[in-house]
């Protein structure tokens, strides 16, 4: 297994190309050097052959096309999007940051299948021939069924012979879906050949318990991407961590790239200052500093932050309400300055899913939480938030 995280040599790589001129080689591994830090290891991705980066890009909140090519300039070569980002604007600044360069790019973006209104064959070429227009590209590397909480949906004929079509014409390579259901739907994959690429939560918080199922999901050959790997994003309310010797976003990257099972990770990049401070992170392995900033964070901010794949005060609540699914959306808002995301985000969420009725409620949610979390007060208030 470790063999397959062997550091691709850069120069080596026709696929990097031009791109990687006067990159990483012969830099001290400190990630303290002067300039712009660089990415210094590429991995395979799955059985698809594609080459990435270690440390990748998220385009959940990004406007500015020239952080992505900056990005791109530092060594990233794989960037997420979605059509729902940003109404399908990220996927416009996509295009306009790699024109001219698409063959030196992973691309992947996402879909949101509803069922039953978007299991349409048509419909769904359709909205991927919308996406690779504003992408101003013919294809996509990986295509994404975007956050599914059960496999079922791949399994719809509609939907199976859509990205079949997509994929003989030439303007899908691979296919997967993204989750926020890891325990069940990785689960599922090892048997469902449409599955080549994963994207999953994955952080110090929520990665131990999946670890067998990403070690399965591995052995099966399936490329893995983690997301949320920042557990929260909660640094900036936590005055400590702030300044402290080791950067906590850094910190939580190096023990996601600690991991032999995680092809690549794809911290949303909003800023130039993101994209440095990420890559720094790039094949450094944890030390005990990091270690210790982990540990913090994680007394710091472990009753605070709901973990979205956990879903085990799900049962609990007669209501039905999405508990993890709104507390996302408020962290959206809260930690990740996407206001305006968020709130969408969250009108489109059912109503009956919604945390109306929690005032009057004895909270059976908080009792289940194995956490910690002042899970009513916080749906409470997060409904307040998302609906102001
Ligand atoms: S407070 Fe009650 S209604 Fe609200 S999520 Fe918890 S259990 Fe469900
Ligand atoms: S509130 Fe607690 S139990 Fe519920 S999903 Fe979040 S972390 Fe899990």
């Amino acid at each position: 297994m470790t063999s397959r995280r062997k550091f691709l040599g850069m120069f080596s790589s026709g696929f990097l190309g031009l791109g990687l001129t006067g990159r990483a080689a012969g830099r001290p591994a400190s990630g303290q050097e002067a300039g712009p830090p660089q990415v210094r290891k590429y991995n395979v991705l799955g059985r698809t052959g594609l080459k990435v980066s270690d440390v990748s890009c998220g385009a959940i909140s990004l406007f500015n096309p020239n952080v992505l090519r900056y990005a791109f300039d530092c060594g990233v070569t794989y960037f997420d999007t979605a059509e729902g980002y940003l109404r399908t604007l990220s996927e416009t600044y996509l295009g306009q940051a790699f024109k001219g360069i698409r063959d030196k790019v992973v691309i992947t973006t996402k879909h949101a299948l509803q069922v039953p209104k978007d299991l349409d064959r048509a419909a769904i070429i359709r909205r991927m021939d919308a996406s690779l227009q504003r992408l101003q590209t013919e294809y996509v590397d990986c295509a994404f069924v975007h956050n599914i909480g059960d496999l079922g949906v791949l399994k719809n004929e509609e939907v199976q012979a859509a990205y079949a079509e997509l994929k003989k014409a030439g303007k899908v390579r691979f296919t997967g879906f993204s989750t926020h259901n890891a325990k069940v739907t990785l689960d599922q994959a090892l048997t469902e050949p449409f599955v080549q690429v994963v994207l999953f939560i994955y952080n110090h918080m929520e990665g131990p318990a999946l670890e067998p199922l990403v070690k399965k999901v591995r052995e099966a050959g399936i490329g893995t991407v983690a997301m949320k790997v920042f557990a929260g994003n909660q640094q900036g309310r936590l005055k400590g961590l702030v300044n402290a010797a080791t950067s906590y976003p850094q910190a939580a990257i190096r023990w996601v790239l600690s991991s032999p099972l995680i092809d690549t990770c794809i911290p949303t990049m909003s800023s130039y200052a993101h994209v440095e401070e990420y890559l720094a992170a790039s094949d450094r392995a944890l030390d005990r500093a990091a270690l210790q900033t982990i540990a913090r964070y994680r007394r710091e901010a472990g009753a605070l932050y709901c973990r979205v794949s956990c879903g085990e005060c799900l049962p609990a609540c007669p209501r039905g309400v999405a508990v993890n699914d709104v507390l996302r959306y408020a962290m959206y808002f809260e930690d990740y300055g996407m206001e305006k995301e968020a709130i969408r985000y969250y009108a489109e969420l059912e109503t009956g899913r919604k945390p109306i009725d929690c005032r009057d409620c004895r909270g059976a949610c908080e009792n289940a939480c194995p956490y910690g979390l002042r899970v009513r007060e916080r749906l409470i208030r997060s409904h307040d938030l998302l609906t102001a």
